[in-house]
C-alpha cells in the first residue's frame, strides 16, 4: 500500500467536506419567503398553498395545477425564474410529484415547455426542464428535454389575453417524431395561465405520434380558466 497517495486523498476529501460544511454554516439555506433558516421554502410557507381549481385544456388528456399562483409560491416561482435560484428546482418539483399524487398516469417520458431561445441564454437555464427533471428523476421516469422545438420566436405574451396568446403561439412549436411517437408524454411548465402554450405543445405532440399527452404545472394563475380560453 502506497503510503504517500492514500493521505493525500483522504486530504482531499477532508478539505471538500469541510469546505461543504462550512459553506453551509457560513450561507444556511433559508426560505425565500419568510426568511426561516434550513430550507429554501420552508413548511411553514408551504403549508399555505391554495388548491387550484380542476383545469382542462385544449389536446391534453388531462391537466394537473398544484396551487394557485399567489403568496409563497409566486414568491418563490419568482425567485426561481428571475433570481437564479435554481435550488428552488427540488422543492418546486416536488410540489409536482405532489400534484400528481393518485393520477396514476402512464408516463412513458416527461418533457417541458421550451424557452425562447434569446431568454434561455439570458437566464442559462429553462426553469420548466428543471422541474421536469426532478420530477422525472423522483418518478423514475424518462426525460428529454427537447422532445418539443420552438419554430419561431414568439413576442412576450405577458400583456396579451387569452385570445392573442392562442395567435400569439399557433403553430409556434414542433415534436420530435423520432422520440414521442407512441408514447405518453408528460409535459411541465411552472405555471399555467390560460393555458394557451401548453396546448400549443401538446397539438405538437399529437401532431407527431404521441399516444397520450399530460400536463402538469407547479402553480396556476388564479384569475384565468375556461372562460378566458373561450374568449
Ligand atoms: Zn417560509
Amino acid at each position: 500500500m502506497s503510503r504517500s497517495v492514500l493521505p493525500v486523498n483522504h486530504i482531499r476529501l477532508l478539505v471538500h467536506q469541510v469546505a461543504t460544511v462550512g459553506l453551509d454554516l457560513l450561507f444556511p439555506p433559508h426560505c425565500v419567503n419568510c426568511e426561516r433558516v434550513g430550507s429554501f421554502l420552508c413548511r411553514h410557507c408551504l403549508a399555505t398553498l391554495e388548491p387550484h381549481r380542476p383545469r382542462s385544456l385544449p389536446a391534453f388528456d388531462a391537466v394537473r395545477v398544484r396551487a394557485n399562483f399567489t403568496g409563497a409560491l409566486s414568491a418563490a416561482i419568482h425567485a426561481f425564474k428571475y433570481d437564479r435560484q435554481t435550488r428552488l428546482a427540488e422543492p418546486l418539483g416536488m410540489l409536482l410529484v405532489e400534484g400528481l399524487a393518485d393520477s396514476f398516469w402512464p408516463v412513458d417520458l416527461v418533457t417541458a415547455v421550451p424557452l425562447h431561445a434569446a431568454r434561455q441564454q439570458e437566464r442559462g437555464y429553462n426553469q420548466a426542464a428543471l422541474l421536469g427533471q426532478v420530477l422525472a428523476q423522483d418518478q423514475g421516469w424518462a426525460f428529454d428535454e427537447a422532445a418539443i422545438l420552438r419554430t419561431r420566436e414568439t413576442p412576450s405574451q405577458v400583456h396579451l389575453n387569452a385570445q392573442e396568446r392562442r395567435v400569439n403561439v399557433a403553430d409556434a412549436f414542433t415534436a420530435r417524431p423520432e422520440v414521442v411517437r407512441g408514447k405518453s408524454v408528460l409535459l411541465v411548465d411552472d405555471v399555467l395561465t390560460t393555458g394557451a402554450t401548453m396546448s400549443e405543445c401538446a397539438r405538437a405532440l399529437r401532431a407527431a405520434g404521441a399516444g397520450q399527452v399530460w400536463g402538469v404545472t407547479v402553480a396556476g394563475a388564479a384569475g384565468s380558466g375556461p372562460d378566458m380560453q373561450n374568449m
